[in-house]
């Protein structure tokens, strides 16, 4: 039986050997999940919230040790390893309490003897595959609601980063929650993918990933008429006018860029800066990335951790040496420090400047710690250059102008807009994207709507 290697990327240490399911044994978990369904769907929902926020103070209870089991297999900064946690929780948290209210309706009927109701029901048994950067984010993203509304639940996480999300599944278990409810299979993606979007017995996939892997899920899942979900790449745009508060942009933009080394769908890819504050902010801004400390992240003070893996070192070093080649000049960073042998890439937080638009990073996803700065003359054009991206997930803008916020608010193309906000997310908001960002929103009243189907009942009278 094939393993999966589960390595820390800071040292390339083994951390643990884990198995991967065969398809037979895949098959299995699907035909348990489906049958259990039956019976959680009928569980009240009052019962399935109690599970439900016991597995979340369960997380709690255990949240140190979950933290640094993350840290050692994703790499990030024990601290934001803490912060994912909570945000997982407030996902639990968040759904626990929406299970209690999946309202349905009456529609007043065309005669007075009719009646018609609406009632909303459990989609049935939900698929998904979570990607490496939000290890138990993302999975507690869509089992909460899934939970939440009555569906059962099977993920594969990312084969970089497993362990955590089975832990955090594992806690689950131990509160209750019945094994057949929420299940996790390991496999190859490509592998697990077909599996899930050729089985019956699912009836929704929900993914966070690329848009490429995102396409290819969408196309398939057109055999069963299975629902999607899709969390997709990004490309974010952050504008900086010329009325800002410069020091808070500065602030926010180094966190809205370097959380997770980079390595977000949400970082800060394109930072767009009025012509009139640009060398200000440059100069204020490459001083605090100068400050943020690389290294292991399971060490006191670290800012920056390791990249995830040599494709990914590989995609920012080219983009790096592109804009060079075009022209930017780099303030800060553009130094690494790589042991290929073991596996460790580190990329020290650059800032460029004198970018333009002939170059990669102003087209493509990064998913590392680059800042590359272009200055803008009018409005419109900083929201033209910020909407000619096929990607519409995250957007920030940073004025104080109100007339300039309604203004970029009406016109930018994205999801998520933080205006002097550099971390717009939260359970309780519908975080997803338009356009090749994805499809549906998770969090808020809006993530639990991709769980339930509509039933309406006419009732004929007398
Ligand atoms: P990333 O570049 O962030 O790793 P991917 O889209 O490649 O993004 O991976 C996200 C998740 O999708 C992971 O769990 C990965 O194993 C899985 N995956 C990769 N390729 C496929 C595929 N062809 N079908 C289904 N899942 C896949």
């Amino acid at each position: 039986m094939s393993k999966i290697k589960v390595t820390n990327p800071a040292t390339g240490e083994l951390i643990e050997e884990i198995s991967m399911q065969s398809n037979a044994e895949i098959e299995l978990a699907i035909k348990n999940g489906h049958q259990a369904f039956q019976k959680w769907s009928k569980l009240d929902a009052h019962e399935r919230s109690r599970l439900i926020q016991a597995w979340s103070a369960k997380v709690q209870e255990n949240k140190e040790e979950l933290a640094k089991l993350m840290t050692l297999e994703n790499g990030k900064p024990l601290n934001e390893a803490r912060g994912e946690i909570d945000y997982s929780t407030a996902y639990l948290d968040w759904y626990a309490e929406e299970a209690k209210r999946v309202y349905g309706r009456t529609i007043p009927a065309n005669t007075n003897s009719k009646r018609i109701i609406v009632t909303r029901e459990p989609i049935g048994l939900v698929a998904a595959i979570t990607p490496w950067n939000f290890p138990t984010a993302m999975m507690a993203r869509k089992a909460a609601p899934a939970l939440a509304a009555g569906c059962t639940f099977i993920v594969k996480p990312a084969s970089e980063t497993p362990l955590s999300g089975m832990k955090f599944i594992d806690y689950a278990y131990e509160v209750g929650i019945p094994k057949d409810v929420i299940q996790y299979v390991m496999g190859e993606g490509k592998v697990v993918g077909e599996i899930f979007t050729k089985s019956e017995r699912i009836r929704k996939i929900t993914f966070t990933g690329s848009t490429a892997v995102g396409k290819q899920l969408i196309a398939n899942s057109s055999e069963n008429i299975q629902h999607v979900t899709m969390e997709l790449g990004g490309h974010a745009p952050l504008i900086v006018t010329e009325d800002a508060d410069i020091e808070l942009a500065v602030q926010q933009t180094v966190a809205a860029k370097f959380r997770n080394a980079g390595q977000t769908c949400v970082c800060a890819n394109r930072i767009i800066v009025h012509e009139s504050v640009v060398d200000e902010f440059t100069e204020k801004f490459a001083s605090e990335v100068k400050k943020l400390e690389v290294g292991n992240g399971l060490k006191e003070g670290i800012d920056i951790g390791p990249i995830i893996n040599e494709k990914g070192y590989n995609k920012i070093v080219e983009q790096i040496e592109d804009a060079i080649a075009k022209g930017a000049e780099a303030l800060v960073g553009n130094q690494f420090q790589v042991d290929k042998e073991k596996g460790c890439f580190f990329v020290y937080p650059t800032v460029l400047k004198n970018v333009t638009t002939e170059m990669t990073i102003m087209h493509e996803e990064t998913f590392g710690p680059v800042a590359p700065i272009v200055s803008y003359k009018t409005l419109e054009e900083a929201v033209e250059l910020a909407n000619s991206t096929p990607y519409g997930l995250a957007a920030y803008f940073f004025t104080n102008d109100y007339r300039v916020g309604h203004y970029l608010h009406d016109h930018l193309q994205f999801g998520i807009i933080g205006w002097n906000d550099g971390g717009p997310s939260a359970a309780h908001a519908p975080f997803g994207g338009m356009k090749e960002s994805g499809l549906g929103r998770e969090g808020g009243i809006e993530g639990i709507e991709p769980y339930l189907e509509t039933k309406y009942l006419s009732i004929g009278g007398l």
